[in-house]
């Protein structure tokens, strides 16, 4: 290890002004949680919120919680409450449906936007339902070619004016590295291409501006950074000046003007509103709103910044480990170009986890030799980074991994 000691780590949480934060959670005793990027851990005010919505709202108001309780527009208010973590406007989100759902609905949607282009422009590392989704997408739309970038460098050379849209995910799942939004639309849009960012990997760990890139369109998770629960709501982003125009193929009753009017034909809402689609699952929604009730408690831009220190951190701690071939750091190591992620590459990657995980140190296995370390400011700690770091060098020290 460098000259650094546990002594000082504990020292930065003393004095972290951020370190309070970590009692929102209920984190199981003696693990070091380094996989909130997959499955966030459970916030303490989500439990509240459960428990409300199904005894108090559910138990008791039953169907005139739809009313009463705000249920009919929980996908909206959530929506604004989201909104500020992507530098967006209240109006410009909502939330509802899936990830993989909302990929189709704003890919269709941006098709029909540019009639009379056929290429579509995504990256190869794209996350894979990404690209599923957009392959589905470009052959029910029609005659279309999806062009995969080989390396995130190709992609501005790969956006002229026959494309319609281009697809990306901001913080690669697998490495974190970052694709650069304001640059990236910029091409996009000086092309005449419709710009689509899926932000799962993003949103509540690195700072947003979908508004001031001038984005038109973005998807995320809310299980990962947001730690809304498993499987919670994910949202889409359109901007405000798109709404008039946005047409999305999953015109469910929820997205109607008049939803209670029972009528035969489908006219879409005005708003974002017209994304949604069917009855939303509300007990997702009740943990999620105790999820995001943290974030009025935080100033998100000192919060990403601690992201940034405790990778930096994990990174320096390993320094000496790496090893060309061998051991290696798979994510960028300058923290402007990278998630609140680190990603080690380990030719026993999957050996490597499981004997972290006997020691508490709970991180995830990508293929095909990717360890990948979600590091979540809200409750992690500078002594955890330490002490992972130390699980590691220690299962490293003792030989090739079993
Ligand atoms: C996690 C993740 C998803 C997951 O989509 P679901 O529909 O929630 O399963 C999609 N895209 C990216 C980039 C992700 O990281």
């Amino acid at each position: 290890m460098t000259e650094l000691c546990r002594a000082d780590c504990a020292a930065r949480d003393e004095l972290d002004a951020l370190a309070p934060l970590r009692d929102f959670f209920d984190l199981p005793d003696g693990l070091i949680y380094l996989d909130g990027n997959s499955l966030g851990p459970l916030p303490r005010p989500a439990i509240t919120s459960v428990n409300r919505t199904l005894r108090t709202e559910w138990g008791q108001g039953l169907i005139g919680s739809w009313d009463l309780a705000g249920w009919w527009d929980k996908p909206l208010a959530l929506g604004a409450r989201i909104a500020p973590l992507i530098g967006a406007r209240p109006e410009e989100v909502i939330v509802g449906d899936s990830t993989s759902v909302n990929t189709f609905k704003v890919v269709i949607a941006a098709l029909r936007m540019r009639p009379d282009r056929r290429v579509v422009v995504t990256d190869r590392d794209n996350f894979p339902t990404d690209l599923y989704i957009i392959d589905s997408a470009a052959e029910l739309a029609g005659d279309y070619s999806v062009r995969r970038v080989e390396t995130p460098d190709d992609v501005a050379g790969a956006i002229d004016r026959s494309v319609a849209l281009v697809a990306l995910t901001h913080v690669d799942y697998r490495s974190a590295r970052l694709h650069p939004m304001n640059e990236v639309t910029r091409t996009a849009h000086d092309n005449g291409a419709v710009m689509i960012w899926d932000l799962s990997h993003s949103v509540g760990s690195v700072p947003l501006a979908v508004d001031a890139c001038d984005v038109d369109f973005a998807v995320g998770c809310t299980y990962k950074f947001l730690n809304g629960g498993p499987g919670s709501p994910a949202f889409v982003f359109a901007a405000s000046r798109l709404h008039d125009a946005a047409r999305q193929p999953l015109a469910g009753w929820h997205g109607h003007v008049r939803p209670f009017a029972f009528e035969p034909d489908y006219e879409p809402a005005p708003g974002i509103r017209r994304f949604a689609c069917g009855t939303p699952p509300i007990l997702s929604y009740a943990s999620l709103e105790g999820s995001l009730e943290i974030w009025e408690h935080v100033e998100p831009a000192e919060l990403f910044a601690k992201g940034q220190e405790l990778c930096d951190l994990l990174i320096e701690l390993l320094d000496p480990y790496f090893v060309p071939g061998q051991f290696e750091l798979a994510s960028p190591r300058d923290s402007r170009l990278r998630g609140s992620q680190v990603s080690l590459r380990h030719p026993q990657a999957r050996s490597l986890l499981a004997a972290l995980a006997r020691r508490g140190v709970i991180g995830d296995y990508r293929e095909p030799d990717v360890v990948r370390l979600g590091i979540a400011p809200l409750y992690l700690r500078f002594v955890d980074i330490w002490d992972a770091a130390d699980a590691i060098r220690d299962v490293l020290s003792a030989g090739p991994v079993a």
